[in-house]
């Protein structure tokens, strides 16, 4: 039920680009492998990339590696390798398949990464700090944790201006001139300023792209699918954060986005059900998943996934480039906020998808291996019909372990979600009965 590529040349472009994009970015990372090239590990949300490009230190990203060894079928390879050499089963899928890339050289099924001369990271995530340590211990690199602070509680986000943003923007600031010493140390290369100014360019490109990309999502019938169409995105928002491709690249999808809201093209040839999904994806069945609800005329026009998993690059905020380390560590602090925020009190965000992008239903999909993002969506379900009267689905299996991935029951539950989705809409289109005259 796919549009075909070909309209104009515009349409499937953002596809076929971030396809290529991301096999050159993987060729980059080979070849830095071969020569032997210092390179930073860094995750998802709070990359830094900005700041580690201006070193010339390649950015590799194990959790985007990872989640490729599950899309690429071979996970269990690596997740057997890691539970043999001793890690449970029961923790994070990313860490155990990126230590078995490790134990393999940086082995994968894209390619070969680069050692890591340092990592550098935030709190977003406790299990970055802890995976950021397995590095140490192997590599006996330094490692540097970004402490942002996140909100206080739920929807309680400070901005510029405010006492408590300038207290938190200047422990961040504070921490950036710290690390960038121990970068110059790793790299041999000496901080400039002005290729930082540039970098944070092209982030601003890239995210005001990101955010109109989002919102262009609104339309009927909807232009993307966030959870196949969107990952891809997703990927090109922070392999190329920093770059002048990366800013390109969302230019142009915008102007794909547009065109097909004009045109009323969808990714479906017939849009019966607007979708919101919360959590991360089942990669180790990545299109088969999305095919359980596109063949029932269902589309993911939304998810959380893609606000936490771009750093909150969807937020948009742009630098100001006349004060960059300052509006470095405040986009930082804006950023990772949105990110935590979108994983531990998503009633807010997702409300407002809901009603943006007039969802008819909410996907929860709790995994083992992510207790981060998954503990407490139970709750957050909860939440949400406390504040909107909208039917929701709530199915578990993994983000990386196939053993935990059972399609014939996640099949079961999801056609009874449509059942229910389409005696509900029945219901509804019934006239209610005239009231009895009262005189
Ligand atoms: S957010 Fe989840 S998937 Fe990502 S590193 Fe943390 S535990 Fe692993």
């Amino acid at each position: 039920m796919s549009e075909a590529v070909g309209t104009d040349g515009i349409v499937g472009r953002g596809n076929n680009d971030g396809a290529r994009l991301f096999r050159e970015w993987f060729q980059e990372l080979g070849a830095a492998a071969e020569a032997g090239r210092p390179s930073a590990y860094v995750f998802v949300m709070g990359s830094l990339a900005e700041l580690l490009r201006t070193f010339d230190l390649p950015v590799v990203f194990p959790e985007i590696n990872s989640l490729q060894t599950a899309v690429r079928r071979a996970a269990h390879e690596y997740l057997d390798q890691a539970e043999d050499y001793g890690y449970s089963p029961d923790i994070c899928g990313y860490v155990k398949a990126d230590v078995a890339a490790q134990l393999r050289g940086g082995e994968l099924p894209m390619g070969r990464i680069p050692k890591p001369a340092i990592a550098v990271y935030t709190n977003a995530c406790n299990t970055y700090i802890k995976w950021a340590e397995i590095w140490e211990r192997m590599y006996g690199i330094p490692v540097f944790t970004l402490d942002v602070p996140g909100t206080r509680s739920e929807g309680g986000q400070t901005w510029p201006g405010d006492a408590d943003f300038e207290h938190d923007r200047r422990y961040v600031e504070a921490q950036l001139r710290e690390l960038i010493p121990v970068l110059e140390r790793v790299s041999g290369v000496r901080f400039d300023v002005d290729r930082l100014r540039e970098a944070m360019g092209h982030t601003n490109g890239l995210v005001r792209g990101w955010k109109q990309v989002l919102a262009l999502n609104a339309s009927r019938p909807s232009v993307f699918n966030a959870l196949t169409d969107g990952t891809i995105y997703l990927g090109m928002a922070n392999c190329f954060r920093g770059a002048a491709a990366g800013a390109s690249y969302f230019t142009d999808l915008v102007e794909e986005m547009t065109y097909k809201s004009a045109h009323g093209i969808g990714t479906l040839t017939e849009e019966a059900w607007r979708l919101l999904f919360v959590g991360v994806p089942c990669y180790p069945i990545f299109r088969r998943f999305s095919e359980l609800f596109t063949e029932h005329g269902g589309t993911f026009v939304g998810s959380t996934y893609l606000n936490f998993a771009s750093g909150g690059a969807n937020f948009g905020h742009e630098y100001d480039l006349a004060r960059p380390l300052e509006s470095l560590a405040e986009g930082l602090l804006i950023g990772v906020r949105d990110a935590m925020d979108n994983m531990f009190h998503q009633t807010g965000p997702l409300v407002g998808m809901v009603d943006d992008l007039a969802a008819d239903g909410v996907v929860f999909h709790p995994i083992k291996s992510c207790r981060t993002v998954s503990t407490g969506l139970a709750d957050s379900r909860r939440a949400l019909q406390a504040e909107r009267d909208l039917p929701s689905l709530f199915i578990e299996s993994d983000m990386m372990d196939r053993r935990v991935v059972s399609e014939a029951q996640l099949k079961n539950r999801i056609d009874a979600f449509f059942e229910g989705l389409a005696s509900r809409r029945a219901q509804a289109a019934v006239p209610r009965a005239a009231a009895p005259p009262t005189a």
